[in-house]
C-alpha cells in the first residue's frame, strides 16, 4: 500500500498509510486526542476529521481550544439549530448561519415570530439531535444537481446564492446530518454528538443580504460548548457584561444621551460625562506638552477639493454625510471624515526646513462618518466622534524614534488606565505591490523600522501581512478589558502617500526640497469608542482622578445645611469636584443613593461634626473609615488625585 509523510507541528514527521484520516491520526497519538479532535488543518487548510488523505501533509489536529476549532464548532451547530428550527417549523426557508466571535447565528424565515419560550423549545429539539450522533457527511454535486436538490427543498435563499457561486472555481458540496441537509462548503464536526451544551442568546431582525429592500428573516443568536464548566463561565461573563454595558450605565450615571430628535449615531454628552472627557482630554494634552505636541484647532468643515486631494472623496463617499453645496455651481463643503488635510494646510503655511522636524500638531478633531443606522451602538459606533488625533511630520531618519515615543505615549496611558494586557498587530504590505502607494524601498525600510520600535519598547506584537493601509504600515492597539473582552483602541499609521498627495516639502541640510514622513496617530482612538470601553472597563466605578463627582456631601438633617455649605465652598476652592446633597430625607436613604451612583467619597455631616469642626469619612464599596479634619481630608484627597488614584 502507497505512504504518505505526515509532518506534526513540532516538525516531527510519520508514515501513514494512503487514505489515513485526521481522526485516525488523532487516535495514532491519544485516545484523548482522538476524543477532542474537531477538524484537521491540511497544509493551513482546515478540513473534516474524516477526509481520507491522500498526499503528504503538514498536519494540525484542531480541538475546540483552537479559534478555527470553535469556528468549525460553533457553525456546525448553526447547522444543528436549522435542523432544529426545521423539525419544529416545516415551512422554514435558510438564509445563511456562520460562526461569530462569539458563537454563531442563523438568519432563518418562518411564519411566525419567534419568542424566548420558542427558543427554549428549539434549544432543547437541538439537545435531543445532539444526542442522536448524527454524522456530518459531505457530498460534492454539480451545481446543477444543488439547483435540483434545492428547487425540490424549495429553500429560494439557497438557490439564490447556488446562482451566484462559479462551479469551476469553487465547487459546490452539500452536508448531510441525519435528516436535515444544508449547502455548505464545510469544514464541520464529525458528528453532532460533539455538540455537548446550547444556549440560544437572542433574536433580531436581518434583511436578507443586509439589504432593506429585501425581506426580513429573524436571525437568531446562540453558542455552544463541549464542557458545562464553559458553558456557565460564559453565561455569567455574559450577565457581568449586561451589568457593565456602557449604554444602560451612561443612562444611570447621567454621562451622555443619544437623542432621536438631534440623530441617530450623535452622542450628546451630559455634564458628568463632559466633566469625565474633559478630563481625559486634558491628561493627554498634559502628556503631549511634556513630548513637544503643538496644539491646533480647525473647523468640523471644509472644501470639498480637499478631500478630493486628499482621495476621501469620491472614494469613501459611500460612508460620509452627502456634501453641502452653498449654491448651484459654487463652492461645496464636506462634514469632514477626517481631520488630516486640515493639519496638512497649516504646514504647508510657511517654508519648512529640516531643523524644524519633526512638528506635531494635535487637536481633538471631531470628524462625522455616514455608518449604517444598524451598525450604530452606544458610544462605541456612532457618525460623530472626536479623535485623539496628531499629525506628525518627520525626516525618515527620525521615524524610528518618533514611533518609539508615541508607543511609550500609548504604553502610558494604557497602564495608567490599567489596561494591563494589551496586543498589538504591525500591519504590513503584502507581495501584491500595485496595491500600495509610495516608494516600497521607503515602505521596507518603514516596516524594519516599525519592527525594531515595536522590539525596543517591548511590545507584545503579531504581523499581519497585507493589513496595512495603503499608504503605509501601520500599528494597531487591542486592548483586554476586565472581562477579557478585546477592544481597538489606539494606533499609529505611517504616511508616505498623502506627503506626495499635498505636496509635503522640506528643505534639506542640502538645499534641496524632500518629502517629509506623516505619522497619523491616536492613542484613544476616538473619545467617544474609548470612554464607553472605559465605562464598562471599570463598571461605571470610575478611579478618584476621573470620577465626574469625586466626594458628596451629607448633612445629617437640614440643620447642618449652614455648616455643610461651607465645607461645599473649601472643597471647590480646593478645585474638588462635589455635590451637596440637600434633600430633607433620611441619611440611610441618602448613603445608598450615592452608593449606586458610585461616588468615591461621602462626607457626612451632623452635630459632633459641627461641634468638632471635623467631618464623618465614607469611601465607596468600604463604607464609614473614621473622623478626619477637614484640611487632612482636603490634603489626602488632593494627593490622590494629582497621583491619579
Ligand atoms: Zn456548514
Ligand atoms: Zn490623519
Amino acid at each position: 500500500m502507497d505512504k504518505i509523510k505526515i509532518t506534526f507541528p513540532n516538525g516531527s514527521t510519520q508514515e501513514f498509510d494512503k487514505g489515513i484520516t485526521g481522526y485516525q491520526i488523532a487516535e495514532s497519538i491519544s485516545s484523548r486526542l482522538a476524543q477532542e479532535a474537531l477538524v484537521i488543518e491540511l497544509n493551513g487548510i482546515i478540513e473534516d476529521l474524516n477526509l481520507p488523505i491522500d498526499f503528504n501533509a503538514a498536519i494540525r489536529i484542531l480541538t475546540f481550544e483552537d479559534k478555527e476549532g470553535k469556528e468549525v464548532y460553533w457553525h456546525s451547530t448553526s447547522h444543528l439549530m436549522a435542523h432544529a428550527v426545521h423539525d419544529i417549523y416545516p415551512e422554514a426557508k435558510f438564509g445563511v448561519g456562520p460562526a461569530i466571535e462569539n458563537g454563531f447565528y442563523y438568519d432563518v424565515d418562518i411564519n411566525s415570530q419567534l419568542n424566548e419560550e420558542d427558543l427554549q423549545k428549539i434549544e432543547e429539539r437541538m439537545l435531543k439531535i445532539s444526542k442522536e450522533d448524527n454524522n456530518f457527511v459531505r457530498q460534492d454535486l454539480t451545481k446543477n444537481e444543488a439547483i435540483n436538490f434545492f428547487e425540490k427543498k424549495g429553500d429560494n435563499y439557497k438557490l439564490e446564492i447556488l446562482s451566484e457561486i462559479d462551479e469551476n472555481s469553487e465547487g459546490v458540496s452539500i452536508y448531510k446530518e441525519g435528516s436535515f441537509t444544508d449547502l455548505c462548503r464545510g469544514p464541520h464536526l464529525p458528528s453532532t454528538g460533539k455538540i455537548k451544551y446550547v444556549k440560544l442568546l437572542n433574536i433580531s431582525g436581518s434583511y436578507w443580504r443586509g439589504d432593506e429592500h429585501n425581506k426580513q428573516l429573524q436571525r437568531i443568536y446562540g453558542i455552544s460548548f463541549p464542557k458545562k464548566k464553559l458553558l456557565d463561565e460564559y453565561l455569567q461573563k455574559l450577565e457581568e457584561a449586561k451589568k457593565r454595558d456602557h449604554r444602560r450605565l451612561g443612562k444611570e450615571l447621567e454621562l451622555f444621551l443619544i437623542s432621536n430628535n438631534i440623530g441617530s449615531g450623535l452622542p450628546v454628552w451630559l455634564p458628568k460625562g463632559a466633566i469625565l472627557r474633559e478630563t481625559l482630554e486634558c491628561y493627554l494634552r498634559d502628556e503631549q506638552r511634556k513630548r513637544g505636541y503643538l496644539p491646533v484647532i480647525t473647523p468640523h468643515i471644509g472644501n470639498i477639493n480637499l478631500y478630493k486631494t486628499s482621495g476621501h472623496y469620491p472614494y469613501y463617499k459611500d460612508s460620509q454625510f452627502p456634501p453641502i453645496q452653498l449654491e448651484e455651481g459654487k463652492e461645496e463643503y464636506l462634514l469632514r471624515p477626517m481631520n488630516c488635510p486640515h493639519h496638512f494646510q497649516i504646514y504647508l503655511s510657511k517654508p519648512r526646513s529640516y531643523r524644524d522636524l519633526p512638528i506635531r500638531y494635535a487637536e481633538f478633531g471631531t470628524v462625522y462618518r455616514y455608518e449604517q443606522s444598524g451598525e450604530l451602538n452606544g458610544l462605541t459606533r456612532v457618525r460623530s466622534f472626536s479623535i485623539d488625533d496628531s499629525h506628525i511630520f518627520v525626516r525618515q531618519d527620525q521615524l524610528k524614534d518618533e514611533v518609539c515615543d508615541v508607543i511609550d505615549l500609548i504604553q502610558t496611558i494604557f497602564s495608567q488606565m490599567g489596561f494591563t494586557d494589551f496586543e498589538s498587530q504591525l500591519s504590513f504590505r503584502d507581495d501584491n505591490v500595485d496595491k500600495y502607494g509610495g516608494e516600497i524601498e521607503l515602505w521596507d525600510k518603514a516596516q524594519k523600522e516599525i519592527r525594531e520600535a515595536a522590539d525596543q519598547m517591548k511590545l507584545k506584537y503579531h504581523v499581519e501581512e497585507g493589513e496595512a493601509a495603503f499608504y503605509g504600515p501601520k500599528i494597531d492597539f487591542m486592548v483586554k478589558d476586565v472581562l477579557g473582552r478585546k477592544w481597538q483602541l489606539g494606533t499609529v499609521q505611517i504616511d508616505y502617500v498623502m506627503p506626495e498627495r499635498f505636496n509635503l516639502e522640506y528643505t534639506g541640510s542640502d538645499g534641496q526640497k524632500h518629502r517629509p514622513v506623516v505619522i497619523h496617530r491616536a492613542p484613544f482612538g476616538s473619545l467617544e469608542r474609548f470612554i464607553g470601553v472605559l465605562i464598562e472597563h471599570y463598571a461605571g466605578e470610575f478611579p478618584l482622578w476621573l470620577a465626574p463627582v469625586q466626594a458628596v456631601i451629607l448633612p445629617v438633617s437640614q440643620n447642618f445645611l449652614d455648616y455643610a455649605k461651607k465645607v461645599e465652598i473649601e472643597l471647590k476652592n480646593n478645585n474638588i469636584r462635589v455635590e451637596l446633597d440637600d434633600r430633607n430625607e433620611k441619611i440611610g436613604y441618602k448613603i445608598r443613593d450615592w452608593e449606586t451612583n458610585k461616588v468615591p467619597y461621602m462626607l457626612i455631616l451632623g452635630e459632633k461634626e459641627q461641634a468638632a469642626g471635623n467631618i464623618s469619612l465614607r469611601k465607596h464599596k468600604k463604607g464609614d473609615v473614621g473622623k478626619l479634619s477637614l484640611s487632612e481630608f482636603i490634603d489626602n484627597i488632593k494627593d490622590e488625585i494629582k497621583n491619579k488614584k
